[in-house]
């Protein structure tokens, strides 16, 4: 268990404070209070100030003094992150690195883009636009979270399918260690094997072995055209065959493929912003593809998939999106599945994998047990089917009581996570482990894993100052 960060001296608060200027070092309990709830309302932190510093060598200056005082810190970038990782939960002082929002260099010919850990994802997205380049992480949150916070978490999202995980897409890291040391790794090669790979510790630490400050992102190629679809079909098991077949006409062009339940849809209609179904029917299941070509032939690669899925009988209607309005309606509905659970009552919410030939059975398995465990419960499964995530989100039972429902959120865990294990699955594909999941951990990590976990974050965290009581 932690304990409560001991409260700060005056004189050490006007130390911290002084090396970010009283001006950047919030201390007023309504200037405080966005940065210390979690978005959904889950956790409330608390914290005697959040400092807000401007440079990385600031940063630097704050963890040495924190280190030579004990001190732990929290560090923060967008505060959209799921599992309570960016809150301080004991009285710690929080880290906002917003204030680090500048793009320093783009640079085409290596197509490479050097962010500051508080440039917002869709800023970033600007930038890389400009040089006619994309930078592929595409989440609901990106109008908020930061290149700091998809790092620490190692975010997913819709095109990973493609151009893969967050991790995927760093060439270089600049890291503030515990002590104050600066690891100058921005480095834009993409060969060099001189030893062990320091960058890839920090990627999805979740700020507890140092505080990003800046990274040299890779860019890619724009593609010339893009084309959506969205289809209704029978079941996960068609929506895996038409995965393989749409891999076989596309190849690595196929950058997005969301399994959506029928359930979800409905939410996502009833209590979304004037949407509309895209089939004229209801069907079980849908599937949201999308393909991206570097060439001009997305739509006939697309319409190939779907003519082909049609006479294979796996597909029961699908619409391709004719303009761009109808592209972004889609992804709209997409995106507001996870606000549309709420109204719905209690969620009790799963961020899995499993193999991705796997995911069929998993549905199958899960929803047998969820509702056997709590009848009436409503099972809402969506997600990157072509990377075997799925948002296993379950809804209470219509007119049953919440607070009942959710009190109930480990057994049902439990009982999911049971099944994922079997299937060499993860209880945590995107969103990370934080405070939310810590618990579990190490029932379900490899033991030697868990051992070497331990003894990289004494070494690199000694006094136990960074971001204390997450992930371990
Ligand atoms: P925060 O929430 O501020 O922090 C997250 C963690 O990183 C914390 O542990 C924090 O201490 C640490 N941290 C933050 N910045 C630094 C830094 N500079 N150095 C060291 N540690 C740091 N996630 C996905 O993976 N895929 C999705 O598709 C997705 N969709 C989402 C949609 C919505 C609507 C919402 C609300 C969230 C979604 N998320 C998704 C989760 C979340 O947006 C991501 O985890 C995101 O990467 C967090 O970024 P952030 O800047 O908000 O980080
Ligand atoms: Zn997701």
């Amino acid at each position: 268990m932690m304990i409560d960060a001991s409260p700060l001296s005056a004189d050490l608060l006007a130390r911290f404070c002084a090396i970010v200027g009283d001006k950047h070092a919030v201390r007023d309990s309504d200037e405080k209070a966005p940065y210390l709830l979690e978005e959904r309302g889950l956790y409330q932190g608390r914290s005697p100030v959040i400092l807000r510093p401007g440079t990385t060598d600031e940063v630097a200056q704050i963890c040495k003094l924190a280190s030579e005082t004990r001190t732990p810190l929290v560090p923060q970038g967008g505060n959209t992150g799921l599992v309570g990782g960016q809150i301080p939960h004991h009285g710690e002082i929080l880290l906002s690195l917003r204030r680090l929002d500048k793009v320093r260099e783009v640079d085409p010919s290596s197509n490479t883009m050097i962010c500051e850990a508080g440039v917002i994802l869709a800023n970033a997205h600007v930038a890389a636009e400009k040089a006619e380049r994309i930078f592929p992480l595409w989440l609901g949150s990106e109008g908020s979270c930061t290149v700091g916070g998809n790092l620490s978490t190692n975010a997913g999202g819709i095109a990973a399918l493609s151009y893969g995980v967050a991790r995927d897409l760093v060439l270089g890291l600049e890291v503030v260690l515990a002590d104050g040391r600066i690891l100058n790794g921005l480095s834009k090669l993409k060969k060099d094997n001189t030893g062990y790979d320091l960058r890839n510790l920090f990627i999805g630490a979740e700020g507890t072995l140092g505080i990003i400050t800046a990274a040299v992102l890779k860019l890619m190629p724009k593609p010339r055209t893009v084309e959506t679809a969205f289809v209704g079909l029978a079941s996960p098991e068609a929506a895996l065959k038409l995965l393989a077949l749409s891999q076989s006409h596309a190849g690595g062009a196929l950058t997005s493929f969301e399994l959506i339940a029928d359930i979800a849809v409905q939410f996502a209609l009833k209590h979304g912003p004037g949407l509309r179904a895209p089939l004229s029917e209801a069907h079980p299941w849908y599937v949201l593809m999308e393909i991206s070509s570097p060439r001009d032939d997305a739509r006939t690669l697309i319409e190939g998939a779907l003519e082909a899925a049609m006479e294979a009988g796996l597909v029961d209607d699908a619409v391709i999106a004719a303009n761009l309005d109808q592209r972004n309606a889609f992804w709209t509905l997409r995106e507001v599945i996870s606000p549309a659970q709420k109204p719905e009552g209690g969620s009790i919410k799963h961020d899995i994998s499993v193999p991705v030939a796997a995911v069929p059975d998993f549905i199958e398995e899960a929803n047998a047990a969820v509702v056997k465990l709590i009848p009436g419960a409503r099972p809402v499964p969506f997600g990157h089917l072509g990377d075997g995530n799925i948002h296993y989100n379950v809804s209470q039972p219509v007119g049953g009581d919440t607070a009942d429902f959710m009190a109930r959120w480990h057994e049902v865990n439990q009982v999911v996570f049971a099944i994922v294990l079997r299937m060499g699955g993860s209880i945590s594909a995107e969103h990370g482990i934080g405070v939310l999941k810590r618990d579990e951990l190490p029932d379900v990590k490899d033991k030697v894993a868990i051992s070497l976990m331990r003894d990289i974050k004494a070494m690199l965290d000694p006094l136990g100052i960074m971001n204390p009581g997450k992930v371990l």
